[in-house]
């Protein structure tokens, strides 16, 4: 008998399925063939959308790059820029309901993260807009008195945005505010899993008064949509959130065109806990930091490792907070855990857990999908493995689930490297009342963000992304817009006072 604190269907009423089309030139368009998006916790057909073909994407790619091309985005002033990406953020915050509902059933993430991410998204409309009026570039003042040099940044031009299931809206806001205000136009595609709430963002668009073909919408698969926005010649940059593996495969397809390219891929995120730290507050970021999102989360701190003299006692608090994690509904208010986003995902979680077993771990917690009276099997139990060691699978790879993972150490440099010892870099944290264990730590552990005494507290402010094979580039905070600017240099003599290269002789 499970002992962890189960929500069953709470019965809410569900709305009819939604169509989505693609948006192409500020045209809406559908196509003969549609997708059904069925709802992971719910069963029920929550979306019928378009499928996308090359055609369609080859249209957008055209209709961007008209846009661009004619400076009907890029022409405007900043001010002007910003006044609408603030109308986009207005228009979102009055739709957070809406979206958060489908969301969620597209989703399964609970209802209370859905509304936190959708509201969360319009302060980082709000922070790029205010952030593109203020696109500086160094000027040069001592090359000599005739002399000025200044470093002019442009919109890169054409960026193709290509974003998961996980968290469709707010990553598709970390990227397509800063297009924006960079002066971009954008081809979008959300995953075919979660396409919902970007085509809704288009309605919004429209609704702002952003010019057609600024932003194109095109839903669909990987490829062919995804493929061609990644090789187009006429793109310029492409930006994508996703898995590691499709990270390299756009890597390679851009680089026949050298287009720029950023990616924000996976994550095997450690959470180092030294025994002088507050542990009560660990223990419950420990718990926060691998069930939000239902782990389906980039920074998900899916392996923890902890000091071996407070090993046996954290570990206890963890697996005792970790039961009383609300699982189930994920229309409930109640819920954190909701529900996995396809069976085929909750089957590979289980197989992680599985290999862990036969290789020697133990299950403190969960281990088993676990059905929710009233919604069915596509729940996987939050769930703690100990005795994992460093070799393997389940302590390497990103599950992608509500797993955590935990490993012992002693010293500081033992800690550090099993932090180290993992293809990912993506984030990372330390407990400790030290400040010099801390900061040793922080220059110590190779990942593109480290917490200090706390869990995946993020700002628009701060950039975001990873080092090795967690991504390259960096979004939201400043540098997140400079990723959608190319620089020009710009050398001006004044004066003619620049000798003669070639030594004329007399007539
Ligand atoms: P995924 O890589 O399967 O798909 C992501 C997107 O890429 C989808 O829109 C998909 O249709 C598209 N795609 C698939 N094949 C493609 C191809 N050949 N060319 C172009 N596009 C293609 O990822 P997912 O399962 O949707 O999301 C989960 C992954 O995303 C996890 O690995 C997670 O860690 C990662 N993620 C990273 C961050 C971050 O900021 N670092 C944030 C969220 C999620």
């Amino acid at each position: 008998m499970t002992q962890i604190t189960l929500i069953a269907a709470t019965g809410a009423s569900l709305p009819e399925p939604r169509q989505n089309r693609h948006l192409i030139g500020g045209t809406w368009t559908g196509s003969a063939n549609l997708l059904d998006r069925v709802s992971p916790s719910h069963g029920v057909v929550v979306s019928r959308s378009a499928v996308g073909t090359a055609a369609d994407t080859e249209a957008a790619i055209a209709a961007a790059r008209a846009a661009f091309d004619d400076g009907r985005w890029s022409g405007l002033s900043a001010k002007a820029r910003a006044a609408v990406l603030h109308r986009v953020a207005d228009l979102i915050e009055a739709n957070v309901e809406r979206f958060a509902l489908i969301e969620t059933l597209e989703s399964g993430k609970p209802i209370t993260q859905s509304r936190g991410e959708i509201a969360g998204a319009a302060d980082l409309w709000r922070y790029a807009a205010g952030l593109g009026r203020d696109i500086t570039g160094d000027s040069h003042n001592t090359l000599g008195p005739d002399m000025l040099a200044t470093v002019l940044k442009e919109p890169i031009g054409v960026v193709s945005i290509i974003t998961p299931w996980n968290f469709p809206f707010w990553i598709l806001s970390q990227k397509l505010p800063f297009a924006l205000a960079a002066g971009c136009t954008c081809v979008v595609k959300p995953s075919e899993f979660t396409p919902s709430t970007t085509a809704m963002l288009g309605e919004l668009l429209i609704e702002a008064g952003l010019p057609a073909g600024v932003v194109n919408i095109v839903l669909g698969t990987g490829t062919p949509v995804g493929s061609l926005m990644s090789s187009h010649p006429a793109v310029d940059m492409v930006t994508f959130t996703g898995s590691t593996a499709v990270g390299k495969l756009i890597s390679r397809t851009a680089s026949d065109t050298l287009k720029k390219v950023a990616l924000e891929l996976g994550g095997k995120n450690p959470q180092v806990i030294f025994p002088d730290a507050d542990l009560e507050a660990a223990a419950d970021a420990v718990v926060f930091g691998v069930y939000f999102n239902v782990g389906q989360c980039c920074n998900s701190g899916s392996r923890i490792i902890v000091h071996e003299d407070i090993a046996e006692a954290f570990i206890a608090r963890v697996v005792d907070l970790s039961r009383q994690v609300a699982f189930g509904d994920p229309l409930s208010p109640d819920t954190q855990v909701g529900a996995i986003v396809t069976p085929e995902h909750n089957a590979r979680i289980h197989g992680y857990v599985q290999a862990a077993v036969a290789a020697g771990a133990r299950v403190a917690l969960g281990g088993a999908a676990l059905p929710v009276p009233g919604l069915g099997a596509q729940f996987y139990q939050p769930t703690v493995i100990c005795d994992v060691t460093p070799d393997m699978a389940i302590a390497r790879d990103e599950v992608f689930g509500p797993v955590l993972s935990v490993l012992t150490f002693r010293t500081l440099d033992q800690a550090l490297s099993l932090v180290n010892d993992a293809s990912y870099g993506l984030s990372a944290g330390v407990w400790s009342e030290n400040v010099h264990t801390c900061l040793a730590f922080a220059r110590g552990a190779q990942a593109g963000t480290i917490w200090t005494n706390t869990w995946m507290d993020g700002f628009p402010e701060v950039p975001f992304g990873g080092m090795k094979q967690s991504g390259q580039g960096r979004e939201i905070g400043r540098q997140g817009l400079e990723e959608f600017l190319e620089i020009k240099s710009l050398v001006l003599r004044i004066g003619r006072t620049r000798a003669p290269w070639v030594k004329t002789r007399p007539a």
